[in-house]
Order: C-alpha cells, then structure tokens, then sequence
C-alpha cells in the first residue's frame, strides 16, 4: 500500500491547485485524474481546461475576430474583401492551446513533486482510496487527509437526452465539425449565452429557450435588461418562459416543443445545445461506508472551511455547495491545503467575481441592487455608460455601463456590475476593493489611467455620490 500525506481525487482547477499548494507546503501528494486525450494519455485540468473555460474562450476569440473582420473593419477603413472562415482550424487552434495548457499542470505537477496517477480514484473507510489504473491492477493508497474534487456534470432533460450527435451538451456544443444552420439552445444561462453567442457569430440561427420568465436571473437586472436588448439586436432570438415538452429526433434534426405564454410552440432545429445546469460528478466516488455525507441536492456537504463529515476528508470546487466556478474551486483548494499544513486558510465567499464571457461580456461582483432591496439595505447607485469613455469609443465598443453599489451610511462597496467591452477584466479592480473593504470614496480617489476603460469604473463610483465629471448627475 503507498502512502502520501495527501491524495487528492480530481485534477481541475479544485484538485490540482489543491495538490500543488500541498507539495509547496511540503507535503507528499498523489492526485488522482480519469481525463483521457482522445490518444489516451493524461489530460489535467478538468472541465475548464479540456471541455469548459478554455477551449470556449478560444472559440470565443476567433468568432469575435471573424465577426469583427466581417462587420467592424469596414467602419475603421479597413477592407478585406470576402472573408472566409475554417472551422477546422479554428478547432485546431482550440485543440493547441488546450493541449498547451494540461501539459503545463504535468510540467507544474513534475516541478513540485506531486505524483500523478492516472484513472480513477474511489473513497473509502479510515482515509483510504482505491486507484483504478486506466489500465492495471487497483491499487489501495493511505492518506492522512484526502481532498475530493471531482467536478460536476452537465445535467441532462428526461425529454431530451444526449444522444453526442444532434443533442449535445457543452463539451458536444464546442466540437462542432461544421456550423449548424438552425441551432436550439435550451437554457439561457452561461454556458447557453456564451455558446450560444459563438455560433451566431459563426453564422447559425440561434433560438434560445429559457424556462425562467426573467432573462439572467442572477445577474443585476438593469445589466440583464441592456444584455438582452444586446443579445437580441445581434440576432439571438431568445424566448422567455419557454418550458421545453419534448425533444424528437428526425431525419431532418430535432423537433422541440415548448410551452410559453402563448401556448404550446414547436420549432425545428438542426442541433440542440442542452445548457440547464450542472450536478455534483459523484458516481462511484465514495464507498457507501466512506462516512461522507451528501446534501438533499447531491453535493458533498462541507463547512465553511470545506471539511466534510469524515475526518480528514475534505471537498472543493464543483462538488461542493456555492457557485459552480474555476476560480472559487481554485481558492477552496488553496485554503484546504494551507488549513492542512496548519497555516491559515480562508475563502472570502461574499466577493467572488463572476463573468459571463459573451460579447460585450458581462461581469459582477458582490450584491444586485435587487439583493439589497430585498434585504432593506439603504444604498447609493451610480452608474456610467461606455458610451462616454472615449476608449471604449475608440475601439467602436462603446455600448454597456457600469454600476457602483455603496452602504449609504458607510460608503462600503456593496456591488460592481458591468455589461461592457473587457468587463471580465474590469472586474477585478472592484473585486481588490471590495476584498480591502474598500468605499466608493477610495475608488473617487483612485487615479485611473486615461484614456482607459477602467475611467468608467472610476466614473461610476463618483455618480453613486451625484460627482461624475463625463456624465449629466441626476
Ligand atoms: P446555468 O445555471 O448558468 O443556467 C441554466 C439555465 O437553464 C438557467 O437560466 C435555467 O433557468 C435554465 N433552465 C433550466 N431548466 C430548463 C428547462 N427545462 N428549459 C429551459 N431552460 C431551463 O447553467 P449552465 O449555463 O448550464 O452552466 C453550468 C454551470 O457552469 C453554472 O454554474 C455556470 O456558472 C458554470 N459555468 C460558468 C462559466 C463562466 O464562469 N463563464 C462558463 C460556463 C459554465
């Protein structure tokens, strides 16, 4: 039997982040990973490496480009004649970077000493994991703690099940060989938007159907309201309050039938990306004697610090409560393996930012003006418009806004919401403020470069105090 002071199961951005945080703390680390190349070696990094964050953001990119080239170039005085597009090596180019990426986590896990084993790893009694080898015998490892981080799955509609070819689900939406004429998205979430926006870009027709009456449920609805008038100019026909009934495989592609307001509709695609949601990837995880308790929903249930109901066993990322993000299962890792070593661990779970990656992208952090009604909380909003950055102007993206949220009383940063170009970047100088306890006043007195599109983040704390410089104060 080996041993290892840590054994971490699952190597996304919880698992492995967690593996190599506990070998700098010096620590012996093994991390368990079932991910194949279709050539069958190792492949680190999870869903947001191999089939999620990265590969999406790539595809993304070049969409965005191929859109730009076709419709924006014109506008600058730049013409390109007709301009054509290959998929395939846009998938190429996709494929590269993601191969690039799991090779670096192998160079990481190397240069720290962490073991890697291949296969797949299953909890059991008295901090032991059984190791099943892709190929080979079980095996049975000891460790003093164990870290479970194996992911979430894409959820999948009784009405509607995968079948990889013309029902698909993200990983599917993102391996297109060719670009379908009429694509379904069921779900207007973030996967459905950001996939969905992809192949409009790439010239599908894209219907979107949303069971919710409210478009971006979780997002300030003043940023929801501007990006779904955003969406639906640049042509995703998006239906709201659309409960899918059935989906049937024809010759032709899929019929749907949907329910809204209006009744019972049908619509006829070629392909249909399923986008409800993601569950905890617990299959075959814990032997039932393992002593680990899962919650009503399925998820691995954790304190605050991530320890789980058997001692020294702890959960990250996808598989535990709280938003299903990269960068929030990276930070549960991080804590984990520090709280292990005996240093101090702590997850700030109240400023997490999160980004929609469309474009213009979407980004926020902290409350919606709607959470701090609901709870009575008195606040001050500022908001500022791209529309008066003249960098913004200059890179012909000024559509969008930012808005400040502040403690009328304390002048606390309560909430940052942007619909804008770069917003995913923006974000992250609110969410230093917020992380300092920062108030609207720090970010007033904060010198911003000009001409920047981070002035508008400036610009709108200054309006939560009625003193914006390029903008009417009302
Ligand atoms: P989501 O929770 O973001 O959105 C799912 C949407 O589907 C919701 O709007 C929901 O109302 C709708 N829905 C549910 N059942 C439906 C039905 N039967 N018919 C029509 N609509 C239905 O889920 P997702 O987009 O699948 O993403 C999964 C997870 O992955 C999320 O937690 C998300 O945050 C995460 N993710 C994050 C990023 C990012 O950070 N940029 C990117 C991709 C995925």
């Amino acid at each position: 039997m080996s041993k290892f002071d840590v054994v971490v199961i699952g190597g996304g951005p919880a698992g492995y982040v967690a593996a190599i945080r506990a070998a700098q703390n010096g620590g012996t680390v093994a991390c368990i990973d079932a991910w194949r190349t279709d050539a069958g070696s190792p492949s680190l990094g999870g869903t947001c490496l191999n089939a999620g964050c990265i590969p999406s953001k790539a595809l993304l990119e070049s969409s965005e480009l191929y859109h730009r080239a076709k419709h924006e170039f014109a506008i600058h005085g730049i013409h390109v004649g007709d301009v054509s597009m290959d998929l395939a090596a846009m998938q190429a180019r996709k494929a590269g970077i993601v191969a690039q990426l799991c090779g670096g986590i192998q160079g990481l896990f190397k240069a720290n000493a962490v073991t890697l084993l291949p296969g797949r790893g299953q909890l059991l009694p008295g901090n032991r994991v059984r190791y099943l080898p892709h190929d080979g015998e079980p095996q049975l490892l000891e460790a003093s703690h164990v870290i479970l981080a194996a992911g979430s799955v894409p959820t999948e509609l009784r009405s509607i099940p995968f079948d990889g070819e013309r029902i698909v689900d993200s990983t599917g939406a993102l391996a297109f060989t060719s670009v379908p004429q009429r694509l379904g998205v069921i779900g207007a979430g973030v996967i459905g938007l950001e996939l969905g926006s992809v192949w409009r870009r790439l010239g599908a027709e894209v219907t979107v159907l949303e069971a919710m009456d409210r478009f971006l449920f979780m997002a300030d609805s003043h940023i929801a309201r501007e990006a779904e008038r955003q969406f639906r100019r640049q042509g995703l026909d998006i239906h709201l309050g659309a409960k899918l009934q059935s989906g049937e495989v024809t010759a032709a592609g899929v019929k749907l039938r949907y329910e809204d307001g209006k009744g019972s509709q049908d619509l006829e695609v070629d392909k249909v990306i399923v986008a409800v949601g993601r569950r905890p990837n617990t299959s075959g995880l814990l032997d039932p004697q393992a002593g680990v308790e899962l919650d009503e929903r399925g998820f691995i249930r954790v304190d605050e610090h991530c320890r789980t109901s058997a001692a020294g066993v702890w959960a990250v990322g996808d598989c535990v409560r709280g938003a299903m993000l990269a960068h929030k299962g990276s930070e549960e890792g991080v804590m984990v393996a520090d709280l292990i070593s005996g240093r101090y661990g702590h997850v700030n779970y109240d400023v997490i930012p999160s980004v929609i990656y469309t474009a213009p992208e979407i980004a926020w952090v902290g409350r919606t003006e709607d959470e701090l009604k609901q709870a009575g909380t008195a606040y001050k909003a500022g908001t500022f418009g791209f529309a008066a950055s003249g960098r913004a102007k200059a890179m012909e993206q000024a559509a969008g806004l930012v808005k400040v949220l502040a403690d009328a009383a304390t002048d606390a940063i309560l909430g940052v919401h942007i619909i804008g170009p770069m917003a995913g970047e923006l974000i992250g100088e609110a969410v230093v403020a917020m992380e300092f306890q920062g108030t609207a006043e720090d970010l007033q007195r904060t010198i911003h470069a000009h001409p920047t599109l981070a002035e508008a983040v400036h610009e709108a704390a200054l309006a939560a105090d009625r003193r914006a410089l390029h903008a009417i104060n009302r």
